[in-house]
C-alpha cells in the first residue's frame, strides 16, 4: 500500500482534524518513518491542522536500527534522524515542532505491545506483513483503542473484512479492491473500558448542543479552561508545571517555602541512572522509560539556553558482589542492551573509568551522571513563562471540589487558587491533602556528606552502589546518603557522616583509613517520601469514598474500573529516584489530563497508579 493512499483516504478528509485539539494515528508496524514523515508533512501544509498530532507506531526490536526515511522531505527526515531513540524495548516519545507533533515508538513485538498501548485513535494504518495469522487478535486490539468513527486503512486480505466486522468496524468499498478501508462504528459493546478521553470539564463550559458525545466534547478544546493548580515546587511540581504549560495550560504553583527546590529537591546534586537487574522487571522497565525521557526533556530545555548544571562523562555502578557483577553482565547480553545504554565493565575498566581503584567490577551508563535538581526546577519554571503564577510562602491546608472546580485553601481558610485540575506534587504531605486510604507513604530521613579535599579528589565520574560519591569539582565530593525510615531529626548527625564514608569506602578503597572528624564535615538532611512497594504514586487519584460504598462490586476491579476524583492527580513518593521519575510522571499526567496517548505501557502506569493500594484493599475485601 502506498503511503499516499493512506494520507488521501484516512487523512484526506481534513475536516476530521480541523480545529481539533489532538489527532491520533496508530500504525501497527513502523515503516522506518516513511508514513510518519508524510503525515507530518501533510499536517504542516494544512492551515486547518489539529493543535497536536500524535503518531504512535509499533516497531519490533528485531528490525533495523536506523530510520530509512523518505528523501522527499529531507528536513523532516533529518529531524527524525537527529531525535532517533536508543534501541531498547519500551515506549519512546519523540517531540517535534515544539511538541505539536509527537511520535511515540513502541519498541517490541506487535502481539505483546498492542494491548499495552493506551490511547484513543482517530486513524489506523494497518500493515499486514506480520499479522497474517493474527488478524482477529489485532482487529480486537484496535477496537479497544478506537475513537468513534476512527478510520482504518490496510492492504486487502481475504480474512480482514470479517475480522474487522467482528471487532466493530464497518468496511467501505474501495475502487480497485486492493485496499480495505473501514470505520469504527460498533453496533454492540465491543470493549470493557472506554479508551482515554480528555478530562470532561463540568463547570458550564459544555459545547452548545445538549446531546454531544464524549468524542464531541473533546472536540471543543477552546471551551476547556486550561488552568491547573500544582501544590509543591520541587522536582515533581516543576516538571508538571512545564509539561502542562507546554500544552498551553496556565499553572498556579503553590509552595510553602520562599523558593523552588527547597526540601528533598534542594540537595546540591543527585545521581540519575536506570536500574539494570537480572530480569527485565517492572522497576527496570519503568526506570528505563523515566531515564530516557528525562534525558530527552533535559536536552530540550538546554537547547534554548536553560542551564542545567550536570555532568557528561557517564556514571559507574559498582556491584555489591562479584557474583552480581557476572549476573548483570549476562543480563545485559541477554536483553541485547546497547552500549550507549549500559555496558558491563571488569575491575580494570571500572578503575580506568573512575580514575581511581574500585573494589569490584560493575556496569557503566554512558548517559548517566549527576545533575542539580534546583537547576532543573528553575529551567522548567522559566520555560513555563507567563503561563506560570507562583504563590511562594503559602501552605495549602485543605483542598476541595465544588461545581467542577478545585480550590486550594491556606491555613486561615482563604482560597488561594481555583482550577478544574489540581495536582498534588507535595511529597509526604500529599496523602494528607488527598485523604488516602491507609496512609500509603512514609518519610525516610537522608543525610548527605560533603567532602572538601579528600582522597576522592581524582574521581572522574559518579560512583553508585551501596551509597554514592559524586565529584562536584574544585576538590568537592558529595557522598551519601543515609536511609532512616521514619527518621525525623532535621539536624546533621556525626554518625550519619561516618556511615556515608564507610559505605563509599567499600566501593572506593582510596577512602579506607580517611577519618576526618565527623563534627567538622558539611552535610545536608532531607526527607524522601516512599511507599511500601517503593514505586512512586503517579496519575489520577481514586474516589475512595465512592469505591468504599461500592466495595462488593469492586472486589474484582481492574484499575480502569475504579471511580476517580475528576481533575485530581498525584505525582509524589519518588523515594530516592526523583530525577528519574519526575519528568515522565509529568508527561503521563499531562497526557491523562488531555486524553493523549500515554507515554508508557499500561501495565507500567498501573504499577505506579496512586489507586493501587486501594485496589488491593478492595480485592482483599477490607471494606466489605
Ligand atoms: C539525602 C537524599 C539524597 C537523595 N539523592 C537522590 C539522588 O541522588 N538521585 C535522585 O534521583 N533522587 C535522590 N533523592 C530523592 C529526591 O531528592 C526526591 O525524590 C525528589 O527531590 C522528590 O521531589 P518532590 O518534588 O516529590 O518532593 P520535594 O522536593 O520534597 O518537594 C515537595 C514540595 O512540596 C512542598 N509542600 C509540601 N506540602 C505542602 C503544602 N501543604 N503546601 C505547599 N507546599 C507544600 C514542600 O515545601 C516541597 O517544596 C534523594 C533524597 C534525599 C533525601
Amino acid at each position: 500500500m502506498t503511503h499516499s493512499f493512506f494520507c488521501a483516504n484516512v487523512l484526506g478528509d481534513r475536516a476530521r482534524w480541523a480545529r481539533q485539539r489532538r489527532f491520533t494515528v496508530l500504525q501497527t508496524e513502523f515503516d522506518a518513518g516513511r508514513l510518519f514523515i508524510e503525515t507530518w508533512a501533510t499536517w504542516r501544509a494544512d492551515p486547518q491542522r489539529c493543535e497536536r498530532l500524535h503518531f504512535v507506531a509499533v516497531w519490533p526490536l528485531t528490525t533495523m536500527v536506523h530510520p530509512d526515511v523518505s528523501t522527499e522531505q529531507p528536513t523532516l527526515s533529518q529531524m527524525l534522524i537527529d531525535a532517533w531513540p536508543m534501541h531498547v524495548t519500551g515506549m519512546h516519545r519523540l517531540e517535534f515542532e515544539n511538541g505539536r507533533v509527537v511520535l511515540t515508538l513502541a519498541i517490541g513485538e506487535l502481539e505483546s505491545m498492542l494491548p499495552k498501548i493506551w490511547l484513543r485513535a482517530d486513524a489506523f494504518y494497518l500493515r499486514l506483513s506480520r499479522v497474517d495469522a493474527k488478524l482477529a487478535y489485532v482487529a480486537k486490539a484496535l477496537a479497544r483503542v478506537a475513537g468513534d468513527q476512527a478510520t482504518l486503512c490496510a492492504e486487502a486480505h481475504p480474512l480482514l473484512p470479517q475480522a474487522l466486522k467482528d471487532a466493530g468496524f464497518i468496511c467501505d468499498e474501495t475502487p480497485d479492491g486492493g485496499y480495505v478501508k473501514a470505520r469504527f462504528a460498533p453496533r454492540w459493546r465491543v470493549r470493557r473500558h472506554e479508551p482515554p478521553l480528555a478530562l470532561a470539564i463540568e463547570n458550564g463550559n459544555a459545547p452548545p448542543s445538549a446531546e454531544f458525545s464524549k468524542d464531541a466534547a473533546a472536540a471543543f478544546p477552546s471551551q476547556t479552561p486550561r488552568h491547573a493548580i500544582v501544590i509543591g515546587a520541587g522536582l515533581a511540581g516543576c516538571a508538571i508545571t512545564e509539561r502542562l504549560a507546554s500544552r498551553g495550560w496556565r499553572v498556579s504553583l503553590i509552595e510553602r517555602h520562599d523558593d523552588l527546590a527547597h526540601d528533598a529537591s534542594g540537595n546540591p546534586a543527585g545521581v540519575f541512572h536506570p536500574i539494570v537487574w537480572r530480569d527485565d522487571s517492572i522497576a527496570a522497565r519503568l526506570t528505563r522509560a523515566g531515564f530516557l525521557y528525562a534525558l530527552h526533556r533535559w536536552s530540550e530545555l538546554e537547547r534554548p539556553g536553560h542551564t542545567l548544571n550536570r555532568s557528561d562523562r557517564g556514571l559507574l555502578q559498582i556491584a555489591d558482589t562479584t557474583e552480581d557483577a557476572h549476573a548483570i553482565a549476562s543480563a545485559i547480553k541477554r536483553f541485547g542492551l546497547p552500549a550507549s545504554y549500559v555496558v558491563a565493565v571488569d575491575e580494570h575498566e571500572a578503575t580506568r573509568l573512575a580514575g581511581q581503584p574500585v573494589a569490584r567490577p560493575g556496569w557503566f551508563f554512558a548517559h548517566g551522571g549527576w545533575i542539580s535538581p534546583a537547576a532543573i526546577c528553575a529551567a522548567q519554571c522559566e520555560a513555563a513563562g507567563d503561563l506560570l503564577t507562583i504563590h511562594f510562602g503559602t501552605e495549602v491546608a485543605r483542598i476541595d471540589r465544588e461545581n467542577g472546580t478545585w480550590t486550594a485553601f491556606d491555613t486561615s481558610g482563604r482560597a488561594l487558587a481555583q482550577a478544574p485540575v489540581l495536582i498534588l506534587a507535595n511529597a509526604g504531605d500529599a496523602q494528607r491533602l488527598a485523604v488516602l486510604h491507609g496512609l500509603p507513604t512514609r518519610g525516610v530521613r537522608g543525610q548527605l556528606t560533603l567532602l572538601n579535599s579528600s582522597p576522592l579528589d581524582g574521581l572522574r565520574v559518579p560512583i553508585v552502589g551501596d551509597g554514592y560519591a559524586v565529584p562536584l569539582g574544585a576538590h568537592r565530593t558529595l557522598t551519601g546518603a543515609t536511609y532512616d525510615i521514619d527518621g525525623i531529626d532535621t539536624q546533621i548527625q556525626p554518625a550519619g557522616h561516618t556511615e556515608n564514608l564507610e559505605r563509599v569506602a567499600m566501593m572506593l578503597p582510596a577512602l579506607v583509613g580517611f577519618e576526618p572528624t565527623p563534627e567538622t564535615l558539611e552535610g545536608r538532611v532531607a526527607f524522601r517520601s516512599v511507599t511500601s512497594d517503593r514505586m512512586p504514586m503517579i496519575g489520577a487519584l481514586a474516589d475512595e469514598t465512592a469505591a468504599r460504598a461500592d466495595a462488593a462490586r469492586l472486589s474484582g476491579a481492574w484499575p480502569l474500573d475504579l471511580p476517580r476524583r475528576p481533575g485530581l492527580y498525584g505525582a509524589f513518593a519518588f523515594g530516592s529516584r526523583g530525577l528519574v521519575w519526575s519528568t515522565l510522571a509529568a508527561e503521563l499526567i499531562a497526557a491523562q489530563v488531555e486524553g493523549e496517548p500515554w507515554p508508557i505501557e499500561r501495565e507500567l502506569a498501573e504499577a505506579i497508579d496512586p489507586a493501587r493500594f486501594l485496589l488491593r484493599a478492595l480485592r482483599q475485601g477490607e471494606f466489605s
